[in-house]
């Protein structure tokens, strides 16, 4: 077979740039509007069209990759040096990758299933009974606008002196004393708190009783917005 033309090859090579510039745009405005909307929008936009959610992954895999450690991986860790037998709820799961790494029973939940673990619903309404488990995860999941709501179903299902794990994106946070107080409100006081990387932070709070009804003012974390590259 005759080498292609060096002309069809640039051809080729240019469209695949083109795909991926697509791709890209693709991903970043889709990943906008999941920030700057509530979860419910974010589970309208994603029923309406679950390519759109495929997507959105690839491009999230990308993003991720190349940070110097995966953030669940931190959250591995913490639960590996706890009990097995507490039970876990991932809010915005992903690909189930928390509950494929270890021993504890994990309830999943997700908009789309990436993995048949997977349970299908809005962070902001999961299917759990009030005080069952004994750890919540949000690991880079805190999307929606409506973070009051999402976060007081998370004290919903936490058991009394339960654990919330949160790992999100260090440039998210505009006054993290702010966000930390008015996590007092929503009934969760701070265990530790880990800043050190630049990319991420990593929190874990106890709940402490019911969160208190009322505006939380200091509850509010920038969209995390990708640049075009
Ligand atoms: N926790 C995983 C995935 C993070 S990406 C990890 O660390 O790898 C954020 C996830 O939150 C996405 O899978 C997205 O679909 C999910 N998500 C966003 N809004 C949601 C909502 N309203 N209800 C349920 N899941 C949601």
């Amino acid at each position: 077979e005759a080498a292609p033309e060096p002309r069809s090859g640039r051809s080729a090579a240019l469209r695949a740039r083109m795909e991926e510039r697509l791709l890209g745009a693709r991903f970043r405005y889709l990943n906008q509007q999941l920030y700057t909307g509530s979860s419910r929008d974010a589970a309208q936009l994603f029923r309406a069209d679950p390519a759109a959610f495929h997507l959105y992954h690839q491009g999230f895999e990308r993003q991720v990759r190349r940070w110097p450690e995966r953030p669940v991986q931190r959250i591995v860790r913490y639960l590996r040096r706890r009990p097995a037998s507490l039970v876990v709820a991932d809010f915005g799961c992903g690909d189930c990758t928390l509950a494929a790494s270890v021993r504890n029973q994990v309830h999943c939940f997700d908009l789309v299933p990436l993995s048949p673990r997977v349970t299908v619903c809005d962070m902001a309404k999961v299917p759990l009974a009030a005080e069952s488990v004994d750890v919540a995860v949000f690991c880079l999941a805190l999307m929606g606008t409506n973070l009051q709501e999402i976060l007081g179903e998370a004290n919903r299902v936490l058991k009394l002196g339960g654990t919330l794990m949160v790992a999100e994106v260090a440039s998210r946070f505009e006054d993290t004393r702010a966000f930390l107080k008015a996590m007092t409100q929503l009934g969760f006081r701070t265990v530790s708190k880990d800043l050190s990387s630049s990319y991420f932070y990593l929190l874990e709070f106890a709940k402490t009783g019911p969160a208190r009804p009322g505006p939380a003012p200091g509850l509010r974390l920038r969209p995390c917005l990708y640049k075009r590259r």
